[in-house]
């Protein structure tokens, strides 16, 4: 039976053009990814024969042959796995499933040289046999089932789907090379391939005719640490995470005694893209005694862990278990407790050992681990040990415990702002008095930052406090003060009244401001209010509904605040003072980021206060 040709799906197609113009240096990668899903496709089946043995009729042992075809000058990779029906031929090598891949190919679709490095994730895996094939040609029969069913292209934007006469169960990939590329039709050169690639697969990969394993066959986290080279180490993170960056750390462990697991966990150099789907799912797989039991463990790793990549493999749990009995298993919960302890010191040893690692680690996944911050409060106090922000102190990555270490006589809190960018922060008007008196402030950029520090609460003893807080603080702390103390200009009383009265229930309050040096004003929170970022952001949610109203503070030091008081004095200010105290109110809500709530009377006083001032 002949079919009509299919085309790829479109991000196939780009995928595919990439792929063989200008994505991997080492074509010879692409057997690695062949054995890598011919491992995957056994590893399925072993699971499924869990609970319907009848699936692993003939053969139950699973292997992986490589058989080479001088004449038709063809390679083929043969495993006994879990095979694919004719659907799953269509969707798994006619479409990309991962999320995000169209949005990933338009992006990268005008650079010249894609990153592999990138690319990796998206499971390019089957597609890297179009660098070195002219035609590739998949046979397979899915366990159970009694058809079979053979898939063909040329990587040219067609593919079709026909009936194979394959008898036995799994999948034959038949790579027909292209021209130049005979160097894999010499058994001595794939034998060094796998040596190289894949000697962690726990499979036997077999050359054709030979009765020994070219691979070492055996599961590689179960090996002593002391066996195993870091080129593995890499390779296997390479396999597991369908990554092609070198992992940022390793953790290598066995957990022994009440409960019994090995853990080969590695965290990427690299930021995976999908790090911010809602639906948070990690990367790290379970396996229980050597059988892979699912991608997608609930509760094995918190999803603050989520950029972890690697396996845990349990001797524990039965290995009947069903993936939805995993959800509330108490032995997962006290794998997850042990896996969790384990990466948070290893990431607290990196911190201690190599700074310049650990801050890379940071770039990458600190805001992810700020969610636990936020939402787990079993391990807030070694999280906050290992958390990283910028501050007023330097450009780099600074720990509270640094800052703690800085703080200035009487100060009692940790004092910080929330922001769109550390840049803009560092000109906020709230700082000034801060920079003045040399008290460091923390600047706060992720979306996360409104919320862990009041579920954090304090940092050895010291409470937080953001900077947009009203508040005493400033008076009470003993700094170096470079700002100069000149005594409030008379009249400033009857400026601040003839300010309330004027912006009345636009302000909660109008007062004399400790913090500002350089500016005229500006708008804090009161001490029981929000946060003035975080309630813009919850208002972006509709979260909220009324706002908060501010408290406008004056910096009676400030030249154009003085000249006001002077003027507040004499008669008829209030009519000529209006349009300026509605202007400023304006002023400090831009400088906050906010918008006008009345741009039209704003230029219009705009016009009045210019025309006076020409
Ligand atoms: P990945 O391995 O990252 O999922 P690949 O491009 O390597 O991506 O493979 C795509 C999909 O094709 C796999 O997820 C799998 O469902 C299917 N597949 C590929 N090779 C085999 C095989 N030998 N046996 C069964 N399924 C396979
Ligand atoms: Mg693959």
């Amino acid at each position: 039976m002949s079919a009509a040709p299919m085309p790829f799906r479109a991000e196939v197609s780009r995928l595919l053009d990439i792929v063989v113009h200008s994505l991997y240096s080492d074509k010879e990668v692409f057997l690695r990814e062949l054995i890598s899903n011919a491992s995957d496709a056994c590893d399925k089946l072993r699971y499924e024969a869990l609970t319907r043995p009848e699936l692993l009729d003939d053969p139950a042992d699973f292997k992986i042959v490589l058989s080479v075809d001088k004449k038709a000058r063809s390679i083929t990779v043969a495993d006994n796995g879990i095979g694919m029906t004719r659907d799953e031929l269509v969707e798994n090598l006619g479409t990309i499933a991962r999320s995000g891949t169209s949005a990933f190919l338009e992006q990268i679709a005008d650079a010249k040289k894609a990153d592999i490095n990138q690319i990796g994730q998206f499971g390019v895996g089957f597609y890297a046999a179009f660098m070195v094939a002219q035609a590739v040609e998949v046979k397979s029969r899915k366990a159970g089932a009694s058809e079979s069913w053979e898939w063909e292209s040329d990587g040219r934007g067609e593919f079709t789907v026909e009936e194979s006469d394959k008898t036995s169960r799994g999948t034959e990939v038949t790579v027909y090379l292209k021209q130049g590329e005979d160097e894999f039709l010499d058994v001595e050169r794939l034998r060094a391939i796998i040596a190289k690639y894949s000697d962690h697969i726990a499979i036997p990969v077999m050359l054709e005719g030979e009765d020994k394993p070219a691979n070492r066959a055996s599961a590689l986290w179960m090996r002593p640490k002391s066996d195993i080279t870091a080129e593995q180490y890499k390779e296997f993170y390479h396999h597991v995470a369908h990554a092609f960056d070198e992992a940022a750390l390793t953790m290598h462990w066995r957990a022994e005694g009440r409960i019994e697991y090995a853990g080969l966990l590695f965290v990427p150099s690299l930021k995976p893209f999908d790090l911010f789907d809602p639906k948070r799912e990690h990367g790290v797989k379970l396996y229980v005694k050597r059988v892979f039991i699912t991608d997608h463990a609930q509760g094995l790793v918190p999803p603050w862990l989520r950029f972890l990549r690697g396996v845990v493999d349990s001797e524990d749990l039965p290995l009947n278990v069903s993936r939805e009995m995993l959800q509330n298993n108490p032995m997962l919960a006290k794998i997850r407790q042990g896996v969790t302890k384990k990466v948070l010191a290893d990431l607290g040893k990196l911190a201690a050992d190599n700074a310049e690692a650990y801050a890379k680690v940071w770039d990458n996944f600190g805001a992810v681990l700020k969610e636990g911050l936020y939402e787990d409060s079993d391990y807030r106090a070694d999280l906050s040990k290992l958390l990283r922000c910028r501050s007023t102190a330097g450009e780099g990555w600074v720990s509270l415990a640094d800052y703690v270490s800085r703080m200035k006589e009487g100060q009692e809190s940790i004092f910080y702002i929330c922001g769109e960018s550390a840049e803009k922060l560092r000109r906020n008007p709230h700082l000034e008095g801060f920079k003045a008196k040399g008290v460091e402030v923390l600047l706060l950029t992720e979306t996360v930052d409104d919320f862990w520090p009041g579920a954090l609460e304090s940092f050895e003893g010291k409470n937080f406090k953001s900077v947009t807080r009203s508040g005493e603080d400033l008076g009470k702390i003993t700094g170096e003060d470079k700002a100069e103390n000149k005594p409030a200009a008379e009249g400033t009383d009857d400026l601040i009244a003839l300010m309330k009265l004027t912006l009345g229930d636009a302000v909660k309050d109008v007062r004399l401001s400790d913090r500002l040096t350089s500016s005229p004003v500006c708008l804090t929170a009161d001490e029981g209010d929000l946060d003035i970022h975080l309630e813009r952001f919850l208002k972006q949610h509709n979260q909220i509904r009324v706002p908060s109203k501010r408290i406008l503070e004056l910096n009676p030091k400030h030249a154009l605040i003085a000249q006001m008081a002077e003027r507040a004095k004499q008669s008829g200010a209030a009519d000529h003072l209006k349009d300026v105290a509605w202007l400023l109110f304006d002023q400090a809500r831009l400088l906050d980021g906010d918008t006008l709530s009345d741009p039209v009377a704003f230029s219009e006083r705009l016009g009045v206060v210019l025309k006076k001032a020409v």
